[in-house]
């Protein structure tokens, strides 16, 4: 299969699948869904501009780069608050930029933000406006209650608004969480015969590469063992807790 074609779908063929792709469709006997989580973009002037270039959408993973430098973190739920509280260790000072007066995560977490000497809470607010000239130099915020703009320097800015899963193409195969994720077991089966899912699309927490690499694994290990037992061939599977 050639690289860079979209999937658009996905539907059952005589006991198979009919893969359907930008470059064509493709007959399947299983199926491995990979195509990871999405992060909800912030729409605003200079988004584009400025991302890899001081915008980042994981603080986990590029947190570092901005070790004692200005940061903002846009969001109000607990991965903005777990992402603020990271980059305060790191950084010099953090900017938690939140569109209501109070934020969604959990209280725990807003009360380490709150104690955090470094945090400076900026509600009511939403980014109107990223400016620099090569990189991100500034942010501009405007309050939503009176309208007033305020610009603040910073070097880095994580927008943590939130993945999501665009599943919609499978929905009518598998089953999802409540949060669009695929549902998979241990052997990264899901809720379909022959279709079987791995990495940040999947239920399973802590979204890094090392695990989707293992759940690929595992996946694809899961896939050829359907098609063996389909074909009328041996399973490869070893049962490993088996009693000698
Ligand atoms: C900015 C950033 C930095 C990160 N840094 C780190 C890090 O340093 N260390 C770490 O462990 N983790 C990091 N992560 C997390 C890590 O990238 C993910 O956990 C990992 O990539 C998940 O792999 P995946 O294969 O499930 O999904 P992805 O890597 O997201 O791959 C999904 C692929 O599917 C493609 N796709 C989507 N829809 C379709 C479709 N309809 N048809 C065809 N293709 C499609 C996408 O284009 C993409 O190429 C980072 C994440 C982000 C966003």
């Amino acid at each position: 299969m050639e690289l860079n074609h979209e999937v658009l779908g996905i539907e059952k063929k005589d006991g198979d699948y009919l893969v359907k792709t930008t470059s064509g469709d493709y007959l399947a006997q299983a199926v491995i869904l990979a195509f990871g989580k999405t992060p909800r973009k912030l729409d605003i002037e200079g988004a584009d501009k400025f991302l890899g270039k001081g915008l980042s959408y994981c603080a986990t993973c590029d947190g570092p780069f901005f070790r004692g430098k200005n940061i903002a973190v846009v969001g109000g739920g607990n991965s903005a608050l777990g992402g603020a509280l990271y980059l305060a260790e790191l950084g010099q000072k953090v900017y938690l930029i939140h569109r209501r007066d109070a934020f969604r995560g959990e209280e725990v977490l807003v009360d380490k933000i709150k104690a955090k000497e470094n945090i400076e809470m900026v509600l009511n607010s939403v980014p109107s406006a990223l400016e620099g000239a090569e990189v991100l130099e500034k942010i501009k915020v405007k309050d939503v209650n009176t309208g007033l703009e305020r610009e603040i320097a910073i070097d880095g800015l994580f927008i943590e608004i939130g993945y999501e899963v665009k599943a919609d193409f499978v929905k009518s195969l598998v089953n999802l969480d409540a949060g669009n994720q695929i549902i998979v077991d241990q052997d990264g089966k899901t809720s379909a015969d022959g279709i079987f899912a791995a990495g940040d699309l999947t239920q399973i927490p802590y979204k890094q590469i090392a695990i989707a690499v293992g759940q690929g694994a595992v996946a694809a290990l899961s896939a050829y063992d359907y098609i063996q037992k389909k074909s009328g061939k041996p399973t490869v599977k070893i049962d490993w807790g088996e009693k000698k």
